[in-house]
């Protein structure tokens, strides 16, 4: 395992669409853990291949109860409303407001290419939607209510 270099707002590769992934190979598994190992390095709720510089849709999470590896996933649900506090490995020392859906059902297929189904909600729910941003190229910064704040050690606290 690896670390892998966090690509940073500004670099090109964070706006495109990743590609669906059709096989798992010996290379993504590579790329997984790597993913894995460099979130939780940066202290990360969660990573997309993107963000590493690769264009398939995979994402990585853990919010405090385990890793969540997920391929090619798609939320198929979604209830509520939920405005807080969001940041990004790939927008260092900044953080904003995003409103998202307070639940979403994703569906998915895990490291095996198995399908599985992962319902969150609050902090989960948002790294799912921040995460599968990141597939389509997005940035939560597009999504901020008012402006982009600096990360404060108060909010790094929280
Ligand atoms: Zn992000």
């Amino acid at each position: 395992m690896a670390l892998r270099t966090i690509r940073e707002i500004g670099d090109d590769v964070l706006k495109k669409p990743c590609k669906e992934v059709k096989e798992m190979t010996g290379r993504l598994k590579v790329l997984i853990d790597d993913m894995l190992e460099t979130m939780y390095d940066a202290d990360g709720v969660g990573l997309a291949a993107p963000q590493v510089g690769i264009l398939k849709r995979i994402v990585v999470i853990d919010v405090g109860d385990g890793p969540i590896v997920l391929v090619n996933p798609k939320i198929v649900a979604t209830d509520g409303e939920q405005t807080g506090q969001e940041g990004c490995l790939s927008v260092p020392g900044k953080c904003g407001d995003v409103t998202r859906p307070n639940y979403v059902k994703v569906v998915a297929l895990n490291e095996e290419m198995e399908p599985v189904e992962i319902e969150g909600t609050e902090l989960l729910a948002r790294a799912l939607c921040h995460e599968i941003d990141h597939l389509d190229g997005h940035l939560f910064v597009e999504k901020v209510i008012g402006k982009l704040r600096e990360v404060t050690y108060e909010d790094e606290e929280e």
